[in-house]
Parts: C-alpha cells; sequence; structure tokens
C-alpha cells in the first residue's frame, strides 16, 4: 500500500509517499513558504532533489504541486495518483476525542476544527491539508493521525494543572501532550531492540531536536509527558522556554507593557536557546560558539541538557525505574556532547553513559555501558513511517 503522509504547518506543507510493505520511502519533499510570494518546492532526494520557484499562494495549491511533481516529471514516483492508496495526515491537537488514528469523515473534521482553539497554528494548517487533499482526490481514503492520542493514557494525577478545576470542566484546560507519535515509534523500535515486549519495559523517552518533549512509558502505556495543554510546556527547546514560574508571564508584560499574544510570541518564538544565547535556535551553531568560547551559548547548551537530565530524575520516580532511556530527534540521535551533559553524575542511579560509544554514529544503537542499569539508547525517530503504517492499519481494520 501506497500511502502519501502529509504535515501541513502554518506555512509549509512537508510530505513522503511510503510504501508501507516495503518501508521504501518513494517520495519526500518540502512545500515552503506557502501563502508567501517567494514560495517554493523541494522535491526528491540528495543530488536529485528540485527546487521549483513556484507561486503557491495557500495549501491546496501547495497539495497540487505535489500531486504533479509525484506523478509527473523527471522525479515522478509513480505513474498516476491511482496509485496513491490512501493519505495519512498528521494532527497536532486531538484533544480528549481521540485515542487512536481514525478514518477522516465528517464528524473528524468537525472535532479537528473545534480543536483548533487549542492548536490555531497546527491544527487549521491539518485542516487545509485534509481539504485538499479532498477536492483534488475526491475519494481516496483519508486518516488522522493525532500527536496527543498516545497520551490519553495518562491519569488525572498528571494531566490535571493545580489551577481552578472549574477551568478543566469549562475549557478542557489540561495536558494533552505532543509528539506522540515519535514517542510511541521510539518506544515501539525499543522494545524490538531490546528484544522485549513493549508492555514488560518500563522506558523514558526523550525527543530533543528543536521542539522537546519527554515521556515516561510504564508497561507500554504513556504515564506522563512533559508538554501540556500546548507544545510550549515542559523542557527548554530551540524557541520555546518550556516550564517556567508563571509569574514571570504577567510580570514581563506589565513592566514591558507587552499584550498576551506578544508575550506568547516572546515565549514561543524567542526563548530556549536563542533567547538564551542570542544567536540561534539551532544546536549545531550554538555549539560551535560555545566551543569558541561564548558564554552564553555555554551556557545555553547546559541548561539544555540541564532540563533533560531534571525529567529523567522525575520519571524514574514517577514509575519507580526504569529499564530504558531512549534520545531521539535532531539533537538526541546527534550531540554527543550534549547527551554526555544528560547523563554525566548518574551513575549512582544505575544510569552509565559509555563515553566511547556516545561518540559512534549511526542507526539505532546502545550507548550504555555493559554495567548500566538503565540501558541508553539512540533510536532515530520516523513519525513519517508512523502515520503511514497507523493509516494503513485503520484501513485495514476499518475503523
Ligand atoms: P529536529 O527538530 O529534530 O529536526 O532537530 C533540530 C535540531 O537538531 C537543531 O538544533 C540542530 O542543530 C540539531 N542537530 C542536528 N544535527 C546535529 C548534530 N550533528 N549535532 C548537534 N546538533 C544537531
Amino acid at each position: 500500500m501506497n500511502v502519501l503522509v502529509i504535515n501541513a504547518g502554518s506555512s509549509s506543507l512537508k510530505y513522503q509517499l511510503i510504501n508501507v510493505e516495503t518501508h521504501e520511502v518513494r517520495a519526500r519533499g518540502i512545500c515552503e513558504k506557502v501563502g508567501y510570494e517567494d514560495s517554493f518546492h523541494k522535491h526528491g532526494f540528495g543530488e536529485n532533489e528540485v527546487v521549483n520557484h513556484v507561486h503557491m499562494a495557500n495549501h491546496t495549491e501547495a497539495i497540487h504541486q505535489v500531486l504533479v511533481c509525484l506523478t509527473s516529471g523527471p522525479n515522478k514516483a509513480v505513474d498516476s495518483l491511482d496509485a496513491i492508496d490512501a493519505v495519512g495526515h498528521r494532527i497536532v491537537q486531538g484533544g480528549s476525542y481521540f485515542d487512536h488514528s481514525v478514518r477522516i469523515n465528517d464528524d473528524v473534521i468537525e472535532k479537528i476544527s473545534e480543536l483548533t482553539e487549542l492548536a490555531p497554528l497546527h491544527n487549521g494548517a491539518a485542516l487545509m491539508g485534509i481539504e485538499a487533499c479532498m477536492s483534488q482526490m475526491p475519494g481516496k481514503p483519508e486518516v488522522a493521525v493525532f500527536d496527543s492520542a498516545f497520551f490519553q493514557t495518562l491519569p488525572p494525577t498528571a494531566y490535571i494543572y493545580p489551577i481552578p478545576y472549574e477551568y478543566y470542566e469549562k475549557y478542557q484546560i489540561r495536558r494533552y501532550g505532543a509528539h506522540g507519535t515519535s514517542h510511541r515509534y521510539v518506544a515501539i523500535q525499543a522494545a524490538k531492540f531490546l528484544g522485549k515486549p513493549l508492555e514488560e519495559l518500563q522506558l523514558i523517552t526523550c525527543h530533543l531536536g528543536n521542539g522537546c518533549s519527554m515521556s515516561a512509558i510504564d508497561h507500554g502505556v504513556a504515564v506522563d509527558t512533559s508538554m501540556g495543554l500546548t507544545p510550549l510546556d515542559g523542557l527548554m527547546m530551540g524557541t520555546r522556554c518550556g516550564a517556567i514560574d508563571p509569574a514571570i508571564v504577567t510580570f514581563i508584560e506589565d513592566h514591558e507593557d507587552l499584550s498576551p499574544q506578544a508575550m506568547n510570541d516572546l515565549m514561543n518564538k524567542k526563548s530556549g536557546l536563542l533567547g538564551i544565547s542570542g544567536i540561534s535556535n539551532d544546536m549545531r551553531s550554538i555549539d560551535e560558539a560555545a566551543q569558541a568560547g561564548n558564554e552564553r551559548a555555554h551556557l545555553a547548551c547546559d541548561m539544555y541538557a540541564y532540563s533533560a537530565k531534571k525529567y529523567i530524575g522525575q520519571y524514574l520516580a514517577v514509575m519507580g525505574g526504569a529499564d530504558a532511556i531512549i534520545l531521539t530527534a535532531g539533537v538526541g540521535e546527534n550531540s554527543a556532547s550534549i547527551r554526555e551533559k544528560i547523563f554525566s553524575g548518574l551513575d549512582t542511579l544505575g544510569i552509565e553513559l559509555d563515553l566511547e560509544l556516545n561518540q559512534a554514529r549511526g542507526g539505532e544503537r546502545e550507548i550504555s555501558t555493559p554495567h548500566s542499569q538503565v540501558r541508553i539508547l539512540v533510536i532515530p525517530t520516523n513519525e513519517e513511517y508512523m502515520i503511514a503504517h497507523d493509516t494503513y492499519d485503520v484501513l485495514k481494520a476499518n475503523i
């Protein structure tokens, strides 16, 4: 089955065409700056990547571009749209409605739309992606895969915020979590790597990239996660502050005369690694600057790692231990120096990083010492494959 995986952002649209049975990625690409004059479309792999500077006024036009490139031209992946069996959409916010992936129908669209208030940029964009696919591939089965669904198993002690309970009842303000598709994928792969059923394992999964989140997975069930009502909560990230003293919000609003929207922007787009280093949100640039002696870049790296270290402690306490800690995403998979900072001093908790293995590169691998009671694994994430696979499962089961 060939599944077209769509990940629509507010001004971008990423896609992959995946053969679920063979795992083959038959095409991939991204439309960027959708809605802007200088929009462009990258399609293909490595040396064969083609960049088309084509105006895409909206997601409908972006999907049109994608479908044209998938079915014609030098980099075409299939002969016609008939060879695309289904479409899987990444949806950030499924609220309390969705604890698994579902086939898209009018009711599902209405619920995603209702949840837009909780993820304005993401759910709104996903809806545009869905509508564009429906209009250009009428009748093609479409499936929604929710980032929040994996965390619907959290107990109320973990998902209710200690604010007046009426706001949970009135507005459904609670922890929903995000990156669930990534956490679920790496947990499944880790269980395979360890040769044990997921249901017998206690795992701490760390998605450390530009966005960062961690979760505690107890015998196959997510019991806590760091992202909250929105993806702003939890760890320090590339441009997001993560959890801070809530009183800082009103303090800065008052002293800097900022509107709530401007404050929201400050916390989402100007904080984290970027806010501390003043250089960039990109770990590679910050690492370089830190090595060249830039103190704020150094501080930013230390804080990023410290934030992850603290959550490891929290989740060890939540589960009463762990069999393995899994690292994934851009920084988790690639930055040996951040991993070293995260795991330094944890030997007394039975967590021992092997400094040599930590330097090795590659795919799925173990980087803890043979004596480490808690194993440390690097598992490259593959959210697109998980979405394609869910799409296949949902259609097969006719959910
Ligand atoms: P992601 O959001 O998963 O795409 O991750 C993006 C982050 O991963 C950026 O901060 C990158 O700088 C970082 N990253 C990617 N490759 C490396 C690397 N080799 N070393 C350090 N950081 C990296």
